[in-house]
């Protein structure tokens, strides 16, 4: 039933004091906001150069049998997973530095938005850790952590503030303009369902299969581009909130194309490969084109708000979409200069954006959190600062 998956392991050594004889310290983070169990090993070996990820594990759920994720199944595989997962990437940087023993000097943990059982397994634990090491620890928003790794200095360029970011992931689709780490305004939020989802279930109805439908969908579009039979045509595919009385709703809706592509699926059947492939990239684009439409249309009724802005993110398991990408690029060449994506393996949810998030909240806002925090289901950006439990760190 679970499939377990190492996704890096990249283990390089550097301990002690950076050249400016300032104490370099590591971070252990652990993300379990839905059915992904994750923990990685950050060395902050200076502030000003990209932190070195020393250890990156995820153990994945298996949810595809199921149709979607299944809450307690979720909350019982971090249950399982994140004490022997801890352990190992503990003993796989310890492999490293064998002369260490306590490695850990800050732990990060994704403190919502998510399930509430998925994020107590994580946040408990990391609590215990905290206490045991005698560390502090820092209960971070899953969300920040999508929108920030792509500040985490690597190669290409890196989004200076003020800047938009597009996060579309399994849970989420929201485009943010970001003036300061704690400073962030939603411009736009998905009335129902997140892209992701859509894209998962309309794929499912056209019969592709795994744990991220989506993505399959994207290869099996990308294996074969000039395979394509466009003799079937989607009926109906929707560009939601687009009529003329509700065209001004500045919201995204994902919801409306899995009824149209359930409904197609019923006329079209023993479609070959061709077709389906054509099928395939007229759901894409459709959903696609819904998403760039209402980004112009937010743009269009506050055009103040983009004046001066260079830089657009865009991040979340989505943003690995090649076509996503390009599509944004060439649509919105008017506003922005800057395309930034994470590095794919960075898209989807992983530990490192939360150790990496955890980091820019200790070093810039210079807080950590205190032990009475709790998980937050939903916890909008614009209130990162608003929730019970920070406290200011000693040092
Ligand atoms: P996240 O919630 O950020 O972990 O992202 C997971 C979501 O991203 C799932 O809905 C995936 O199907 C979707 N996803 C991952 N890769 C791609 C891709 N290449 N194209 C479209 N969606 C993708
Ligand atoms: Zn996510």
């Amino acid at each position: 039933m679970f499939k377990f998956r190492k996704i890096r392991q990249d283990l390089i050594l550097k301990v002690g004091r950076n050249l400016k004889g300032k104490r370099c310290y590591k971070v252990l983070a652990i993300e379990t906001s839905c059915d992904d169990t994750c923990v990685s090993i950050l060395d902050r070996y200076s502030e000003v150069e990209a932190p070195t990820v020393l250890v990156n594990l995820k153990s994945t759920l298996n949810s595809a049998s199921y149709g979607g994720v299944i809450p307690t199944m979720a909350h019982e595989h971090h249950q399982v997973k994140i004490g022997s997962l801890v352990q190992e990437a503990i003993t796989a940087y310890k492999c490293t530095s064998p002369k260490e023993n306590l490695p850990i000097d800050l732990i990060c943990v994704t403190r919502g938005p998510g399930m509430t059982g998925s994020l107590s397994a994580g946040l408990t634990f990391a609590k215990g850790l905290s206490v045991g090491l005698n560390k502090p620890f820092i209960g971070v928003h899953h969300m920040l952590g999508h929108l920030l790794i792509p500040r985490l200095p690597t190669n290409g360029a890196k989004p200076a503030y003020p800047f938009v970011s597009l996060l579309v992931s399994g849970g989420h689709t929201i485009l943010v303009l970001s003036t300061d780490i704690d400073k962030h305004e939603v411009l736009c939020d998905t009335l129902d369902i997140a892209i992701g989802d859509s894209l998962d279930k309309c794929g499912r109805e056209l019969g592709f299969k795994g744990n991220m439908i989506a993505r399959e969908m994207e290869s099996f579009i990308n294996s074969n581009i000039e395979n394509v039979d466009d003799s079937v045509k989607m009926e109906k595919l929707p560009n939601p909130l687009n009529s003329s009385n509700n065209k001004s709703i500045q919201a995204f809706s994902f919801a409306p194309f899995i009824s149209v592509v359930k409904d197609n699926m019923k006329i079209h059947q023993d479609t070959s490969e061709a077709q389906l492939r054509s099928m395939a990239i007229q759901v894409q684009e459709s959903i696609f084109n819904h998403i760039i439409t209402k980004i112009k249309h937010v743009i269009m009724k506050n055009p103040q708000k983009f004046l001066g802005i260079r830089s657009f993110v865009c991040s979340g398991g989505v943003s690995s979409n090649l076509r996503l990408r390009a599509l944004l690029e060439s649509e919105l060449q008017e506003w922005f200069l800057d395309f930034i994506y994470p590095r794919s393996d960075l898209c989807t949810d992983n530990a490192v954006m939360i150790g990496w998030a955890g980091i820019e909240i200790y070093e810039n806002l210079r807080l950590t959190s205190d032990y009475s925090v709790a998980p937050i289901r939903q916890w909008p950006l614009n209130e990162l600062l608003l929730v019970p439990g920070w406290k200011k760190r000693i040092l």
